[in-house]
Order: C-alpha cells, then sequence, then structure tokens
C-alpha cells in the first residue's frame, strides 16, 4: 500500500463527469508547507509529504500509488453570466481518501498545470495566491467555519507570466468534494437527465446519507444544500468576511467555502465592502452576500428542475417553495450568531432595534468589525487577556453599550455559557488583509516565508491572545491599508 490510501469514487463515475489527465511535471519543486494535522487525520503515511517523492507528488512530478488524476468538468454563472464550459483548467483531483472518521476528502492538486478545460490559461497558480489561499481557509477552519483546506504548498521553480513575472506554486487543498453548482449546470444544459440523476444520487449518498431513501432525492439534496449554504453565508457574515468571487462554480454542495481568490476579512465596518479587483459593480459586495447565496441556491434549483418532477409546472412549484426557505434560514441562522456575539440567548424582535443600532454606529465610526466584537466580549466577560489593551469602542458607541448591559442583566445566559459562546463567536484574530499582504510579499519579493509560517501559527488559534498577539490582531495603519485584492488567474 502506499502512503496515501485512495479510494476514488468520482473516478467511478461514468467518463462524461471528468478527463482523465496527469500534473506537467515542473522543473524544481521545493516544499513551502505541509500541514501535518490534517495529513495526519487523512491517514497519511507520517513525514511522506515531506520526502522528495512526497514533494514529487504535490508538485505533479510524481503520480502516488492509487491516485487516480482527472480534471472535472463544470459550468457556471461568473458575475452572473453563464459560462457553458468551465472545469478544472488549472486544477486536478488526485483521488479521495477516508478520514480516521471514515468521512471522504478529495485531494486536489491547484496550478498542476493545464487540461482541457484550461480556455488558454496556462494550468498554473503564481505563489501569492496560493499563500492568500493556505492563510484564509486554514483560518477559517480554525474559526469554524465550513472550508476547504490546505494540505500542503510547494514551489515550482518556474516562473508565471502574469501583469509580472511571478513564482509559480501548487497548493494541494482538500475537500469535502469539489462538486459545484456549476456541476448540475453542466448537464443541466446538456438536457442529460441521466448525468443529472447520478450527479443526485452521488451528492446525496456522499454528503447527506440521512437523505437518502427520501422519496424526491433531487429535492432532498436542494433542500439540504440550501441549508448548509444558508448557514456557511451567514458564518461569513458574522465574522465580516467577503468571499468576492461568488461564482456558481465557487458555490460546493457539501457547503464548505472554496475558492480563496480575491477574498478578505473587512477591517472597519462597512456593509458595502468589496476587495476584488475584478467586481467593478460591487455585485459581491458583503452585505449581497447572503442575496447572491439566494441567487445561486435558484440556479442549482433550475437545474435539477427535469429531476424534481416530470410535470414542468409541479417540478417549478418544487424547486420555488424550496428555494423560498432561503432567506428564512438565513435570518434565523445568522440571528442565533448575533445572539452569540452579543451574549444573549436569543435575538428577538424586540432585540432588532439595539441589534440595528450597533451596526448602524459601527459603519459610522468606521469601527473594527472584530475588534468592537471582542471588546464586547471584553465588557461581558472580563477575561484576563483583553483586545482593550490595544482597542477601544469608539465613544459613539458609549450609550449603546449601557444599554446592552442592560438587555444582558435581563439575559438568562449563565456567566458560563455566555462566556464560552461569545468567546467562540469574537475571535480575536482574523487574517488581516495588510498581514496576508505582508506575508505574501516578503515572500514573493525575499524568499522569505518567516511572515507566512508566523501568521499561520498565530491564526491557528484565534480565540486566544497574550502579549505576542498585537501585531496580528490589530487592524491596519492607514499606509498599510490593502484596499484591492486580485484572484491570481
Ligand atoms: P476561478 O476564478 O479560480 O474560480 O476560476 C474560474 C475558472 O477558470 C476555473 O474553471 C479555473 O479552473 C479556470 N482557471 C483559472 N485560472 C486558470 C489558469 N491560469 N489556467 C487555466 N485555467 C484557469
Ligand atoms: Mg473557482
Amino acid at each position: 500500500m502506499g502512503p496515501i490510501s485512495f479510494d476514488n469514487s468520482y473516478a467511478r463515475l461514468p467518463a462524461q463527469f471528468y478527463t482523465r489527465q496527469s500534473a506537467t511535471p515542473v522543473s524544481e519543486p521545493g516544499l513551502i508547507r505541509v500541514n501535518h494535522a490534517l495529513a495526519a487525520s487523512l491517514g497519511i503515511a507520517e513525514g511522506w509529504l515531506e520526502t522528495a517523492e512526497g514533494i514529487a507528488s504535490i508538485a505533479g512530478n510524481h503520480t502516488p500509488e492509487g491516485a487516480e488524476p482527472l480534471a472535472a468538468v463544470y459550468a457556471g454563472h461568473q458575475f452572473g453570466s453563464y459560462n457553458p464550459q468551465l472545469g478544472d483548467g488549472r486544477a486536478l483531483l488526485l483521488g479521495e481518501v477516508l478520514d480516521r472518521q471514515g468521512k471522504r476528502f478529495d485531494i486536489q492538486l491547484k496550478g498542476s498545470g493545464p487540461t482541457p478545460y484550461s480556455r488558454g490559461g496556462d494550468g498554473r497558480s503564481p505563489l501569492g495566491p496560493v499563500l492568500r489561499e493556505y492563510l484564509v481557509s486554514e483560518a477559517m477552519h480554525a474559526l469554524g467555519v465550513p472550508t476547504t483546506r490546505a494540505l500542503a504548498a510547494v514551489s515550482t521553480g518556474e516562473p508565471v507570466m502574469r501583469d509580472s513575472v511571478l513564482p509559480g506554486a501548487v497548493l494541494a487543498r482538500v475537500a469535502a468534494s469539489h462538486i459545484r453548482i456549476g456541476s448540475f449546470q453542466f448537464f443541466a444544459a446538456r438536457k442529460d437527465s441521466e448525468a443529472l440523476q447520478c450527479l443526485v444520487d452521488y451528492c446525496l449518498q456522499r454528503h447527506y446519507p440521512e437523505q437518502v431513501g427520501r422519496e424526491n432525492p433531487a429535492l432532498a439534496l436542494l433542500q439540504s444544500v440550501i441549508r448548509a449554504q444558508a448557514s456557511l453565508v451567514s458564518r461569513w457574515q458574522l465574522l465580516g468576511f467577503i468571499h468576492g468571487v461568488m461564482n456558481t462554480d465557487n458555490m460546493l454542495i457539501c457547503g464548505e467555502t472554496i475558492d480563496y481568490g480575491p477574498c478578505a476579512f473587512m477591517d472597519a465596518f462597512d456593509p458595502g465592502k468589496v476587495f476584488s479587483s475584478i467586481d467593478r459593480g460591487g455585485r459581491y459586495a458583503y452585505r449581497n452576500q447572503p442575496g447572491i447565496a439566494h441567487w445561486n441556491l435558484a440556479v442549482l434549483a433550475q437545474a435539477l428542475l427535469p429531476l424534481l418532477h416530470s410535470d414542468q409546472e409541479q417540478a417549478v412549484a418544487l424547486a420555488q417553495d424550496a428555494v423560498d426557505t432561503f432567506p428564512t434560514l438565513f435570518e434565523a441562522a445568522h440571528l442565533q450568531g448575533l445572539a452569540d456575539k452579543l451574549g444573549l440567548a436569543e435575538v428577538g424582535a424586540e432585540d432588532k432595534p439595539l441589534v440595528d443600532e450597533l451596526f448602524e454606529l459601527m459603519a459610522a465610526a468606521n469601527s473594527d468589525f472584530t475588534l468592537t466584537f471582542r471588546r464586547l466580549y471584553d465588557h461581558a466577560n472580563e477575561p484576563e487577556h483583553q483586545v482593550g489593551e490595544w482597542f477601544e469602542l469608539p465613544d459613539s458607541l458609549l450609550p449603546w453599550l449601557a444599554r446592552w448591559r442592560k438587555r444582558l442583566a435581563a439575559d438568562f445566559l449563565t456567566a458560563q455559557t455566555r462566556e464560552q459562546r461569545m468567546r467562540q463567536a469574537n475571535p480575536a484574530l482574523i487574517p488581516r488583509n495588510h498581514k496576508v499582504e505582508e506575508a505574501i510579499r516578503a515572500a514573493e519579493d525575499e524568499g522569505d516565508f518567516s511572515p507566512f509560517h508566523g501568521l499561520l501559527e498565530q491564526l491557528a488559534s484565534p480565540f486566544d491572545i497574550d502579549a505576542s498577539s498585537s501585531a496580528y490582531l490589530l487592524p491596519p495603519r492607514p499606509e498599510e491599508e490593502v484596499r484591492r485584492t486580485f484572484c491570481g488567474t
């Protein structure tokens, strides 16, 4: 048996789901980082990823035993326009593994060379976006948000031509699966109901096994994805995370966050915040994310129509009813999350003015999203280490603070439950965009990866602070602020 125990269920699906394809070797593979804990949980032989063979396997110079590399096909709406032919253009699914709990995961290489779906692209990834994805996806995991993860990163020793010449890299990414809304769109557009049905059954088995056997599998899948995405996007909103490129090919059926291209966490609260350099109209601005998720789920429903019911009118009615549940599901998840952030058992209708006013005051004062909430945690719980050492609430929030304290006093959460919930809901550390950029600049410009490693280590425990945290938890000074991020394609 090889160092990775592959069991490749996707490769056993019919041939129209993918193209088998090997990675394109690179001239000089070099290890950047291995995620040891993740490797161990996936049963990968200890230390192997750091051997020459392991590094060569991530770089694409070697195919590990049992891998069956393939490029998956999909379609998708990109910034609202339908693109009938996308697919893994610079990624390959190496295969799948089962973790210690028996849960199935994809291991994918990103930046591994061209495939039939590259559309003229080089199939490569510059170092910067690989480091950004590594940092932000692992931070999201530590924050408790469902996400794809980073298993390892290697440098290729080859230049990548973009606006400038950049060093190349490959990321090994782990996901519950890489099946997207766009995967369904691809077969729906070709009126291939058999493939659609096959994909529905496959996704139910793999991601929502408790739904297997439901009378209407396509409806069960649609409802499950709607629930998962309502929960996921509420988590983004509650953390000030801006995905930046919520195209339907970047929304996973399993409900994990994927595609850390132009993403960023906001510093000062601004509901209209946009980071992505290509999002000129602000389609994927912070405040639009729940609405866009809703829209994307309607696209999934539309793709599933032929399976929902043989009568088209009834199919549309079923789809509409399912999609219509999204705003309520989102709202419920979001309100519970807000209650946790504010230390309340729940946010009732009578609390809405209090909550709305907080966000209005934060926006007016450009108050830091993360630290404002973390400071509320300090105020309610008086922990040993407080962000108050470095950050204070704006004065304009003081009357609000008094009202909130009164509301807290009337709430029935025990002190211990409140402390636990508020702590988990109000991280001190997020991957600040200027720190991410700083780590990328040091690596790209000077070959110095220590800021990258240092940042990753801090982000692994986002709820804890000590004296060493200040450099990571503070918002950028004006001259450090990063206004735009690039998807690095
Ligand atoms: P993304 O914006 O990363 O979601 O990419 C959108 C689509 O373009 C996906 O199908 C990618 O595989 C493909 N793509 C992005 N960058 C490249 C590249 N450098 N070469 C080939 N395909 C790419
Ligand atoms: Mg993508």
